[in-house]
């Protein structure tokens, strides 16, 4: 339906209000939220000071309308930043969309071969039992380790998996596929090869600590470990609010100028990025995280799936595309809804609840940095960050708007922190810790712990202020 928007600033913050084509100006002026939340609290600022004047002490009805109003605030606010995940597509966030994000550097070809000569050179090595058993839990700490030394660590993976004996994976072309899958991940703060590994490290915990080799055939649990490895293959450092563009501009929309006047900037700031236009604005990234992983695979001397049946490679490449298009973030609240519909009766015999279960295992791994020991995390966090400065400066030096929670002057670490842990990680690995009460000490606890640690800076920066 065509609508009306008008913009205004909060303290110095565009907001702006979507409305009905038939509706009136004096409409139009009640309906503007944030503004309506700051008259309602600076009323009842009003109030207390005139009942603390006349009577001396506040009612307790009052400190119940401020804490009503506080706790609404809040909840705005955490809306805000988590919209950076994809969870919350505002119109912000598609304002910030323009057709050419900067492509990051390819990789120095002679840093490439340097690599693979050490991969190649490191990979009949055998590893202690020390490190095989570290490997298996969360505690993993990759800032210790190398690239190569990473992709050795890889293939480890997948032998002691067996998957290399029980489906005919031959050793060099898992070498190969191992290899160009790094040579696919860009060089940029945090979407990158490092990522892709810790993803898949998680998960191979995940499978050892939940004893799922018991549970699931190897060819599911090829697709897992397969899935976080390509899981972001080619990101660009840019999100899918970046390549998703603004709906188009609104047809019979009425003539007030401020209107007219921003829907056609809207229309010079805001085009369709190629993967949006690709894929349809249909989770454009993971799209094509999905077609850079069976690129690679289309390569024989990469494709470690080429002696399963025909069967078996429907199979299996079902659960690829299912898993890795699962890791949009915008999805999150549909699959976590349908697990939790699942639990009660969950059956690892039944199809369904399996590819489900498959799903959140995936999405666990991929954002599970917080259930890991903080020297390790928090490195992740400021890489995070560091990535989101760097489109947001593109977008200064462009004039372009830019979002305030990838802005470096308006971000503030410790909150968008505790509501991204008390939104999206707790209830998420809460479930998966019904299904698996085994995982509670190994993911929900550094969670619980994560959460504590950045209420604490939270509390103590604001005691600084
Ligand atoms: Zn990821």
């Amino acid at each position: 339906m065509a609508t009306k928007i008008i913009h205004f600033l909060v303290h110095g913050r565009r907001e702006h209000a979507e409305f009905r084509p038939d509706c009136s100006a004096a409409d139009m002026r009640g309906l503007g939220m944030p503004l309506e939340l700051d008259n309602m609290e600076h009323r009842l600022h009003h109030l207390e000071r005139r009942v603390i004047e006349e009577v001396g002490d506040v009612p307790e009805v009052l400190h119940e309308l401020q804490i009503q109003v506080e706790s609404f605030k809040k909840k705005l606010e955490s809306l805000e930043h988590m919209s950076w995940l994809g969870l919350f597509r505002t119109d912000r966030d598609l304002h910030l969309a323009h057709p050419k994000p900067p492509t990051p550097q390819p990789r120095a070809r002679e840093g490439l071969q340097k690599v693979r000569r050490r991969f190649l050179h490191m990979s009949s090595l055998q590893l202690t039992e020390d490190i095989k058993e570290h490997l298996k839990t969360p505690l993993f700490d990759n800032w210790q380790w190398e690239e190569s030394e990473l992709l050795v660590l890889l293939q480890l993976m997948f032998n002691d998996l067996d998957f290399l004996a029980l489906l005919y994976i031959e050793p060099d072309v898992l070498h190969n596929f191992l290899f160009d899958v790094y040579r696919h991940y860009n060089d940029i703060p945090f979407h990158n090869f490092r990522h892709c590994f810790c993803v898949t490290q998680m998960m191979y915990s995940l499978i050892w600590l939940t004893d799922l080799r018991t549970k699931l055939p190897p060819l599911d649990l090829l697709v897992l470990l397969t899935s976080t490895l390509c899981h972001d293959l080619d990101h660009t450092g840019y999100n899918n609010a970046y390549q998703v563009p603004t709906p188009p501009l609104y047809p019979g929309t009425g003539p007030c100028p401020i209107t007219v006047f921003l829907l056609v900037k809207h229309q010079q700031i805001n085009a369709m990025t190629d993967l949006a236009l690709r894929y349809n604005n249909q989770s454009p990234l993971e799209n094509h995280h999905c077609t850079m992983t069976f690129g690679i695979l289309s390569k024989p001397e990469c494709n470690i799936l080429k002696n399963l049946s025909h069967q078996q490679y429907r199979h299996v490449r079902a659960g690829l595309i299912r898993c890795i298009l699962a890791t949009d973030m915008a999805r999150h609240n549909e699959i976590l809804h349908q697990f939790r519909t699942l639990h009660p009766v969950f059956d690892f015999t039944n199809k369904e609840h399996k590819e489900v279960l498959m799903k959140i295992m995936v999405k666990v791994s991929d954002i599970s940095n917080e259930a890991r020991p903080l020297a390790v995390s928090e490195p992740w966090m400021d890489r995070l960050l560091q990535e989101f400065f760097n489109q947001s400066d593109t977008e200064k030096l462009k004039g372009l708007p830019v979002a305030p929670f990838m802005d470096r002057d308006q971000v503030f670490k410790p909150s968008s922190q505790i509501s991204f842990i008390q939104f999206v990680l707790l209830p998420l690995f809460t479930e998966l810790t019904k299904l698996f009460p085994c995982l509670e000490q190994h993911i929900l606890k550094p969670v619980q712990q994560a959460l504590e640690y950045y209420s604490n800076m939270d509390r103590a920066m604001k005691q600084k202020e």
